[in-house]
């Protein structure tokens, strides 16, 4: 079997070799793609046990100084400044614990984070460390909103199953999520955790103006999805992309299909989706399409539930569909 390498530089940051014409003042230049490499090892120096313990043992290291004992995570200290530079020793610390500050949610990531986000991150203090560590934060529960994790969260570490040495090879989630014996496992892998078993949002039962709500709701999506699917525009903005979306409101469920550049919404049950979208009331869904105040926005805002973190590209790109098509639509009107 070969073996498929992770390259440093993504496939897709990589240009394509091509060139383009631009004009200024009336006269043609022309422009191609071109690539200067700067390549280099880096060392983790002093700090390299640390990157090893997280890689090798599943181990969260600390220093400790000899002389007043107090433990720095990371240990990113050999002498204490504050015992006149006594040297300290390597300790390992707990994985769980408490968060120094209420983290900020990264939704909308650079290219260099985009398939990590949604993200928390924030400062961790470690059982037995005085020092907080600055980690990744995640939540098995859904999409990560503002108040899962707060100041004071408890929180455990997470590895990832493949580990190089990074940082990024750890993150945490919320204790709560987790059963008392993972969390007191050392060593807890990301895939020792069921990340398929999210928390549905309950809905109280519907009415008749409900039912009616939905039913039109439903109608006016399919128009739209017809006109999106016929809009070039548009369309750019799901190509490339396919997912089978169960949606879930009120008063019934529908599906919603993204298949490259195609986009139809069926009143149908879909046995294995994707992934879910809940929201209560479908109009918070149908005023995101018709470019009424973005998805994405709802989502932060706790109007609509995705089951996948991970899946809030799919919401980032329903949201450029509506935007695209509008687009489209005001050209054609200015033409
Ligand atoms: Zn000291």
């Amino acid at each position: 079997m070969i073996e498929k390498k992770r390259k440093i530089i993504p496939d897709e940051f990589i240009p394509e070799i091509r060139s383009r014409v631009v004009t200024i003042d009336n006269q043609d230049y022309l422009l191609q793609n071109d690539a200067m490499y700067t390549f280099y090892e880096r060392s983790m120096g002093e700090l390299s046990p640390f990157f090893l313990g997280i890689k090798n043992e599943k181990e969260i290291l600390g220093c400790k100084c000899s002389k007043c004992g107090i433990v720095r995570v990371p240990p990113m200290l050999t002498h204490c400044p504050d015992c006149e530079f006594a040297p300290t020793r390597l300790v390992e610390v707990g994985q769980v614990g408490r968060m120094n500050t209420t983290p900020p949610i990264t939704y909308f990531a650079t290219s260099l984070f985009l398939d990590k986000a949604p993200f928390g991150r924030g400062r961790v203090i470690l059982e037995g460390a005085a020092t907080a560590l600055s980690v990744m934060l995640y939540t098995t529960t859904g999409i990560l909103v503002p108040g899962l994790i707060k100041k004071g969260t408890v929180v455990k570490v997470i590895f990832r199953d493949e580990r190089v040495g990074q940082i990024s090879d750890i993150y945490c989630v919320p204790a709560s999520e987790l059963t008392p014996e993972q969390v007191a496992k050392k060593g807890l892998l990301e895939s020792e955790i069921n990340w398929a078993a999210p928390k549905e949002p309950k809905f109280p039962k519907p009415t008749d103006k409900d039912m009616a709500n939905f039913k039109q709701s439903v109608k006016e999506m399919q128009a739209l999805a017809v006109k999106m699917s016929q809009s070039k525009r548009a369309r750019k903005a799901i190509e490339g992309w396919k997912r089978n979306i169960a949606v879930k409101t009120k008063a019934g469920e529908f599906a919603m299909y993204i298949d490259n550049g195609d986009f139809t919404i069926e009143e149908k049950k879909l046995a294995s989706p994707d992934f879910i979208m809940a929201c209560e009331d479908p109009k918070t869904l149908l005023d995101g399409l018709m470019y009424k105040g973005a998805i994405t926005d709802s989502v932060i805002m706790k109007k609509l539930w995705i089951s996948k973190n991970l899946e809030f590209n799919t919401i980032f790109k329903l949201d450029r569909l509506a935007r695209f098509l509008v687009m489209e639509q005001k050209e054609k009107k200015a033409k």
